[in-house]
C-alpha cells in the first residue's frame, strides 16, 4: 500500500478522502487528484496547459521517477483525446443539426403538381402527417361544431390553421426522412370525431426536385426564360 503521493510526495491522507490511481501502487495525494479532476473538466486550453505544468512541476520538485512521468504523461494525454473526441463529436452533431435545419428550410411543398424553374427528379413516396385538437380547446359545454363556428369561429379558424401547419411538418419530417427536398399535390382533411374532437391529415407525395439546367451547358436556368443566358440554347418548358 502506497503511503506517498507518487506525482507531490506528500504523505496520503488516512480518511478516505478523493485520490487518483495511476496503477497498482502509484496513487495521487487529494490535491493532485484534484488537478486530474480539473484536466478532465475544463475545455479552454490555457487552463489544460496550465493544470498540465502543474502537475509536471511537482513531479521535478518530487524528483519523480521516469516510471511515474510515463504514467501522468500517459494519463494527461489520454484526457487530452476523450475531450478531443468528446469535442469532435459535438462539432460533428453540430454541423448535422445545421444541415438538418437547412434542408428544413429549402424544402418546398405546393398543391399543385410541380414547381416553376424545377424539375421532378424523383417521385418517392405518399406521405402524410395528422393532428388532433383535442377537447381541451373548447369548453365541455359546446355541443356542436356548428355551436364553435357559431361563437368563436375565429378562434376556431385560428386552431385550425394551427393544426393543418403542425400536421403539415409532420409530412414534411416523414419527406425528409426519404431524403425528398418537396412535396407535391399536398391535400387537407378535416375529421370530426366527435363534438370536441377534430383530426387534421394531410397527405402529398414526396419528391426531389432540382432546378432547371441548360441541356447545352448545364448553367442553371431560372424561371421564366426561354433561352439560356450562358449559351443561348432554346429552353423546352417542361410540360406536365
Ligand atoms: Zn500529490
Ligand atoms: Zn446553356
Amino acid at each position: 500500500m502506497a503511503k506517498c503521493c507518487c506525482i507531490c510526495g506528500r504523505k496520503l491522507g488516512i480518511f478516505g478522502e478523493e485520490r487518483y490511481k495511476l496503477a497498482e501502487e502509484y496513487i495521487a495525494c487529494y490535491s493532485c487528484a484534484q488537478i486530474f479532476r480539473k484536466l478532465k473538466e475544463f475545455d479552454d486550453k490555457k487552463i489544460i496547459d496550465k493544470y498540465e505544468k502543474e502537475l509536471l512541476g511537482r513531479l521535478d520538485e518530487n524528483n519523480a521517477s521516469q516510471e511515474v512521468r510515463n504514467l501522468v504523461e500517459n494519463e494527461i494525454e489520454n484526457i487530452k483525446r476523450v475531450k478531443y473526441e468528446a469535442e469532435k463529436k459535438k462539432e460533428l452533431e453540430k454541423q448535422r443539426k445545421e444541415q438538418s435545419i437547412r434542408k428544413r428550410n429549402e424544402f418546398m411543398v405546393t398543391t399543385g403538381y410541380n414547381f416553376e424553374g424545377y424539375t421532378i427528379k424523383k417521385y418517392l413516396n405518399l406521405v402524410h402527417g395528422e393532428n388532433v385538437l383535442g377537447t381541451g380547446m373548447f369548453s365541455e359545454a359546446s355541443a356542436s361544431i356548428a355551436d364553435i363556428f357559431g361563437t368563436s369561429s375565429e378562434e376556431f379558424g385560428k386552431k385550425i390553421s394551427k393544426a393543418k401547419e403542425d400536421a403539415q411538418e409532420k409530412m414534411i419530417i416523414n419527406a425528409l426522412m426519404l431524403g425528398a427536398n418537396a412535396i407535391i399535390g399536398i391535400d387537407f382533411d378535416i375529421t370530426t370525431f366527435s363534438n370536441n374532437i377534430i383530426g387534421v391529415s394531410t397527405n402529398g407525395t414526396a419528391v426531389i426536385i432540382d432546378t432547371n439546367v441548360c441541356p447545352n451547358c448545364g448553367k442553371k436556368v431560372l424561371e421564366n426564360e426561354s433561352f439560356c443566358t450562358s449559351c443561348g440554347t432554346k429552353i423546352e418548358k417542361e410540360t406536365k
